[in-house]
């Protein structure tokens, strides 16, 4: 399934010349105009902004963790330490990376919900597609904009990475969302 982030996209115009059949520009910002176009593959290819993207082929998920085996349960997912960095291809999830949220040690003394917070939340997470965690606080509002927001009851997150595969045709779903509402893994 063909996606393109309108966070993402800056209205270059650059794909709408490589696949006219499949995309055009509204508001500013390029949509899908033909799901069934076949020039996709290289428009996907010169996006400068790495805006359209085939949401079955690839997303990438961040989980919130402190300690590497629990999802981070005591405070809202953007004040974890880590981000466990995992990518879903070709029906699989594997482990990339784990990448420390270096922006929260700056935005320590920050309130929650603070605008910069948010910010500084994604900065870090600049590439990802879902964010996990058990908690969200108010700036859900503005991440669900960046990232799929799932939350999830399961606190290890080995199995929390199952639950995941599980679900993943409702993630994908979410994604593709105009208005994303946030969704909940069980
Ligand atoms: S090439 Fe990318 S950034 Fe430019 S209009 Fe198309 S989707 Fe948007």
């Amino acid at each position: 399934m063909i996606s393109i982030s309108k966070n993402k996209c800056v209205g270059c115009g650059i794909c709408i010349d490589i696949c006219p059949e499949g995309i055009e520009i509204l508001d500013g910002r390029a949509r899908i105009k033909n799901k069934n176009a076949d020039c996709f593959k290289n428009a996907t290819i010169a996006c400068p902004q790495e805006a359209i993207k085939d949401i079955k082929e690839e997303l990438i998920f961040a989980v919130g963790t402190d300690d590497d085996k629990t999802i981070k349960s005591d405070d809202h997912v953007g004040m974890s330490r880590y981000f466990q960095v995992w990518k879903y291809s070709n029906g699989k999830l594997d482990f990339q990376e784990k990448r420390e949220n270096v922006k929260y040690k700056e935005d320590e003394e920050r309130i929650h919900g603070d605008s910069g917070k948010a910010k500084a939340t994604s900065s870090v997470l600049e590439d990802i597609d879902v964010l996990v965690g058990k908690m969200f606080g108010p700036n859900i509002v503005r991440l669900r904009n960046k990232f799929v927001c799932a939350v999830i009851k399961e606190l290890e997150i080995e199995k929390a990475i199952e639950i995941i595969k599980e679900n993943i045709n409702e993630i994908v779903e979410e994604y593709d969302k105009e208005e994303r509402s946030g969704i909940i893994l069980k």
